[in-house]
Parts: structure tokens; sequence; C-alpha cells
């Protein structure tokens, strides 16, 4: 039904010319690289693809007219909203639709169309109106799929969930080739900088069929760490690339790159090296998600420490410096705002890495890491601050970058143990990415008290169930990434109780 209104309408003649010239180097199946969606809102979410030529690494020319279409039913027979979009070569042939109009909190399934070909059915759900009474919602977190290092069973699991959505955390790509055992290998071992580099590993890790599978099953939202574009960059500069000019040339083809393989709005495209990615997402009265991005705007790393090759801080002063920033002005103003205004039952603070402070010095000493938030206390102190003040006094915080999963409770005063706990952080380990050693991370957690759960040296994703009374978050771990279909199983399980901010056993 679908199939035949397209070849009849308006788009045919739309679709031919532009084809004609690039048909011939179309792969077979065009949308090799999957279909996703995003950006869920009660009346609209964000679909996603790219077209693909037959050689991963051949470009197709010309702009290509790509018919997309969402229906009320799987086998896409009650199609609500349909039309075009243009892939165009400036934007690698992706194409990413804002598809509004659409009807809060049910699921909707979605198809795109080039020439004769048929991308699968993807499956999108939209967010509850704001003020709907949402009894529960269920979601997963990850992060940190370094390709090389290992398999994504963890997500044909994700896949195979039921959830409303899934949150990506950052390290969705990673810009260079290191690990142990490794499983599967980059087109190259040597560092990318450039906007067809990045391309080109997108293309690499979204050919993964199991990233497909839980993309095509449920809308994600995303925010980056540094491996999308450097390792520990900061702002304008990186370790391995300290001139600003040459670095923001890389940054730009590598945020250009994230667009253009992400289910991110057509407003959202970059701008040279700019790109606004924080935001907001409201589950009814239930639940908001507060998303950061604090790799574009933050202070570079204290004491020059990255650029040294010393990431332990240990006696820096500049790292206790007020004037630091983690989220840059504008968007610490925004996250203050969107806490002294929020009115869900749950904030959900969705960002990079562990926030809770990890002293990992031994004995007396302090020691602390530079890229995390221990490198930037008083940016910390600040949003903690405005956390506590917030109208909403249960917040959890999420985050991954440090390849295990950890459950925190989140101190007004870190070094006051007695002092308010005034939200729950989890941490949600990472899909493949190697990590800490484990009897290293237990060691270090004795010194920090407010630290009630790590694990490293296993990998997957967490799952979060969330309804007004209670959050349920369950660790998932799969028995190996480096098995193509590896069981998934709980390693962990914690609750939060509303009204009383902090980890429990559950
Ligand atoms: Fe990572
Ligand atoms: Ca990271």
């Amino acid at each position: 039904m679908f199939r035949r209104s397209f070849v009849a309408g308006a788009a045919a003649s739309l679709v031919l010319p532009s084809l004609a010239r690039a048909q011939g180097r179309l792969a077979d199946d065009p949308f090799g690289l999957g279909i996703a969606s995003g950006r869920p809102a009660a009346d609209s979410v964000v679909l996603w693809t790219r077209l693909m030529a037959r050689d991963r690494s051949e470009r197709l020319a010309g702009a290509i007219t790509v018919g997309w279409s969402v229906a009320e039913d799987e086998t896409m027979q009650r199609i609500v909203r349909s039309g075009e979009a243009l892939a165009e070569p400036r934007w690698a042939h992706s194409v990413h639709v804002d598809v509004g109009g659409l009807a809060a909190n049910r699921p909707y399934w979605y198809r795109f169309t080039v020439g004769r070909a048929a991308s699968a059915v993807g499956r999108t759900r939209t967010a509850p109106s704001a003020n709907e009474r949402l009894q529960e919602l269920r979601f997963a977190f990850a992060s940190c799929q370094q390709y090389e290092q290992g398999f994504y069973s963890s997500y044909s699991h994700m896949a195979a969930d039921e959830l409303d959505l899934v949150v990506h955390l950052g390290d969705y790509i990673y810009e260079k080739s290191w690990g142990r055992d490794l499983v599967r290998h980059h087109e190259s071992r040597a560092r990318i900088t450039t906007l067809d580099q990045y391309r080109d590993r997108y293309a690499l890790y979204k050919s993964d069929r199991d990233l497909q599978a839980a993309h095509a099953a449920h809308p994600w939202i995303v925010t980056w760490d540094d491996h999308e574009v450097d390792d520990d960059y900061t702002d304008d500069i990186s370790p391995q690339e300290a001139d600003r000019t040459r670095f923001l040339a890389q940054r730009a083809g590598a945020y250009q790159a994230f667009w253009e393989h992400m289910p991110l709005s057509n407003a959202m495209r970059p701008q040279g090296p700019s790109l606004t990615l924080y935001d907001r997402y409201r589950y009814g009265q239930l639940a908001e998600f507060h998303v950061l991005d604090d790799r574009q705007y933050r202070s570079h790393h204290a004491c020059s420490a990255t650029l040294k090759q010393g990431k332990p801080l240990e006696g820096c002063a500049e790292r206790i410096e007020p004037g630091r920033t983690m989220l840059g002005a504008t968007q610490e103003a925004w996250f203050n705002d969107g806490m002294a205004r929020a009115s869900t039952r749950w904030n959900i603070v969705a960002q990079q890495t562990l926030m809770a402070e990890l002293d990992r010095g031994p004995g007396d000493r302090h020691v602390y890491w530079a890229d995390g938030w221990d490198g930037y206390p008083a940016p910390r102190q600040r949003l903690l601050d405005a956390v506590g003040a917030s109208p909403v006094k249960d917040t959890l915080v999420l985050g991954g970058d440090v390849h295990s999963f950890w459950a925190a409770d989140l101190k007004q005063d870190f070094a006051s143990p007695k002092s308010r706990t005034v939200a729950t952080e989890f941490v949600g380990g990472s899909i493949t990415s190697q990590g800490p050693a484990n009897d290293r991370m237990q060691a270090v957690k004795a010194k920090n008290p407010h630290i009630r759960s790590v694990t490293s040296g296993v990998n997957g994703y967490a799952h979060v169930a969330l309804d007004r009374k209670k959050g349920l978050v369950s660790f998932r771990t799969v028995r190996s990434v480096k098995e193509p279909d590896s069981p998934v199983q709980t390693l962990a399980r914690f609750a939060v109780e509303a009204g009383r901010p902090g980890v429990q056993q559950a």
C-alpha cells in the first residue's frame, strides 16, 4: 500500500533524475548502516539513515531523494506520516527526518525507501505529554564501545528489552586502535583526524548488526565524550594536538560526522567546530532527562596534566580554582535554570563520566584524575548545589567513560561522609572497552566511603526501571565480549527510594 502510493505520487518524478546519476553506485542494500530514531518528544521523533555505496569507502555522487513513512502498526499498513528527504553529498548522504504531529506515548514503526530498495522496519516511541501521570519508565544506558576489543552482544540483548528509550553517554566510536586481545580491526591503526576518516569510522561501527538492532528497536538520546573526537580533548585542544587552529578543524570534522551518523534533528547541524548537543527530554510527570555535554566547553586540564602525560593530579592548586568550568557558562546557566524549574518526580542527569569524588592516592596522599569531574571540583560543587536546591528532591546521575560499573552517593560535601546525599549516581560500564584492574578499583573504593559499589573487568550496560516510588537499576553484563553471541546476566541490582537519595541494595 505504501509502496504503491510512493511510486504513484509526486515522489517518482523527484526521485528518478537524481537517482539516475548515482544509482549505479548505490549498494544493493543502500541502508547497510541501519536505521535509527531519536530525540523522542511527545509529538515528534527524528528518523535517521545513511545511504551507502557498494564499497563502504566509495562515496555516492549527487543528491538522492529518499522516501520515509511512519505507521501505527508493525506491518506498515496504517501510515500516519510520510514524505521525502534529500540525502546530500555534503552530509555524506545521511538522512535526518524531523517527524512531527505524532501522538504521545505510543510506539510507531518507520521505514525508508530509495528506488526499489526498502529499509528494514524500525520501531520507535514518542514520549508522554508533559502532564501525563506516567506510571513507569524503562530505559537502558550505555557507553564506550571500542570496536576492536569486542563484539556488541550487549546491544542484541538491549534490542530485546522492553524499553521506552536508550541513552548513550559517549565513546560511540574510538579515534584510535588500542587494547589487548582484539577480535576485529579498524580500517587502519592510525589515529583519525579528518572528516572523511571519521565518516569511515562511523560506517565501520554502524555496520555491526547488534548495534543496528538496538537502534532499530528503540529511540535513542545521545551525547558524546572524548573519543568521538580525540582522547582527553578539552574544548579547543587535545593531548595529541595542542595547536588550537588545527584542533578546531579536526573537531569540526568530528562533530560533522557525529551529526551525520546520529538521529539528531536537522536544526542541530554543526556550524564549523560547534554543535549544541545538551538538551532536556521530559517523560510526563515522572522524569526529565537533562543531557549534558561536558567536552565542548570545558576548561583545559589543570596543571597542563594531559599535555605533560601526567593525568593524576597531586597538589595542583589550579585544579580547585573557582573559575574553572566543565559545562561552559551558557550550559551551566541552562542547567541551573532547569534544576530550578524542574517539576517531575525524578531528575535524571545524563552525562559523560563518574561524578563522585575519587581520591586515588595511597595512604595519606590525595591524587585525582585530571580528565574526570575530579579535575573540575568547583564546577562539580556548583552543579551539585543546583541539584540540591531543585524542588525535585530525587535526582539520578548517569555516567560512562570509566569502563567499569559504579554506584555512588553524591554528597553535598565529599570530605564529610555525614553530609547530605543530594543525588544517586550510576555509571553503566562499557559495551566493550577495557577497564582498569578490579582489585585496584576495590582498593580505591575503600578510601572513598561514598562509593557504594564498583566492578571492573566486565562489560555491558545498565537497565533502569523507574516509578513514582523507586528506581531499580540493574547492571547487565555479557559473559564475554570475545564471543559474538554472548549471553547476558544481571551482575548487580540497586534501588533508589523516592524521597531518600542514596544507593540501596535490591
Ligand atoms: Fe571510553
Ligand atoms: Ca572517555
